[in-house]
């Protein structure tokens, strides 16, 4: 059975699953979008996440392509149809298809609506969680509502690749302050030397992660110290652990930045009892 793909009212065959060349998502990144991630057959938080990309549509006035039902039957759909226990929803909202200019098209044209499904390699991932990552702070020269979920994520894209260039997996952005914003597909976190867990408060510097709220809440309920801040790129060298999270990744420990080890420079006992955690919660639904 090939993988399937849903855009614009109808399942397709992944490979022939197309958009017009004058999509504005395509032209001018004029769209929105969201990840889910799927255990055991079960959308991991799938109603912050649609709130999310609610509040993205909101934010640059693209109207809901269908009714929020719909998409969460489409989803299913999508999944049932693509077999999906462990893996990956993508959703991708745009302002449609008309004639390139900056300005919105008058009439709107109706939003396009692509989404897709695909298996996560658990073996893969959890290797990774055992063996942590290495990540490159780079600047955060990114434009100011990225609070946004939006496909424009070219600076996203190039920080990473230079990330990888440079035999790191993922890079930090670092604001003019010098203190981390976050990484480029996930939030940043910290554990200090006192053991407070630190990670950035949600302004428009960063993107609220659904899972670094989930995350959030399993830290205040298991009653561990946290201050939600801003930390400089000092504080995360000099700190017993660092990780990210994200609904692709989970959580993920980070155990050299900028090629220095991170406390004994392997996962740290906070970072992996989070992830274990979490699956917890994805299991219980
Ligand atoms: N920050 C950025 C820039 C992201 O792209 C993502 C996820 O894609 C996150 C944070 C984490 O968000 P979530 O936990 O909702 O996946």
């Amino acid at each position: 059975m090939g993988r399937i793909a849903y855009v614009n009212g109808r399942f397709v065959p992944h490979a022939q699953a197309t958009v017009h060349i004058e999509d504005r998502g395509y032209q001018l990144a004029d769209g929105v979008y969201e990840v889910v991630g799927v255990r055991d057959g079960k959308l991991i938080d799938e109603v912050p996440h649609i709130d999310r990309l609610d509040r993205s549509l909101r934010e640059l006035r693209i109207a809901w392509p269908v009714s929020r039902p719909t998409l969460g039957f489409i989803v299913r759909e999508l999944m049932r149809r693509n077999r999906l226990r462990d893996g990956l929803v993508y959703m991708q909202v745009t302002r449609g298809v008309a004639r390139r200019d900056h300005a919105f098209p008058s009439p709107a044209p109706a939003p396009s609506v692509v989404v897709t499904a695909r298996p996560l390699n658990k073996a893969r991932n959890e290797a990774l969680a055992n063996s942590g990552i290495a990540v490159m702070s780079v600047p955060d020269n990114r434009w100011g509502r990225v609070d946004i979920k939006t496909v424009g994520l070219l600076p996203n894209v190039l920080a990473r690749q230079a990330a990888i260039d440079q035999g790191a997996r993922d890079a930090w952005f670092v604001d003019q302050a010098g203190t981390v914003t976050e990484a480029s597909s996930a939030n940043a976190w910290i554990v200090t030397a006192d053991g407070i867990l630190v990670t950035r408060r949600a302004d428009h510097a960063i993107l609220r992660g659904i899972t670094r709220t989930v995350v959030f809440d399993e830290v205040k309920g298991q009653g561990l110290a946290i201050e939600e801040r801003a930390f400089t790129l000092a504080e995360a060298y000099a700190a017993r652990e660092a990780f990210i999270t994200s609904a692709s990744q989970i959580v993920l420990p980070v155990v050299r930045i900028d090629g220095r080890s991170i406390g004994d420079g392997k996962p740290g006992p906070v970072a992996t009892a989070l992830r274990r955690e979490f699956y917890r919660y994805a299991e219980a639904g």
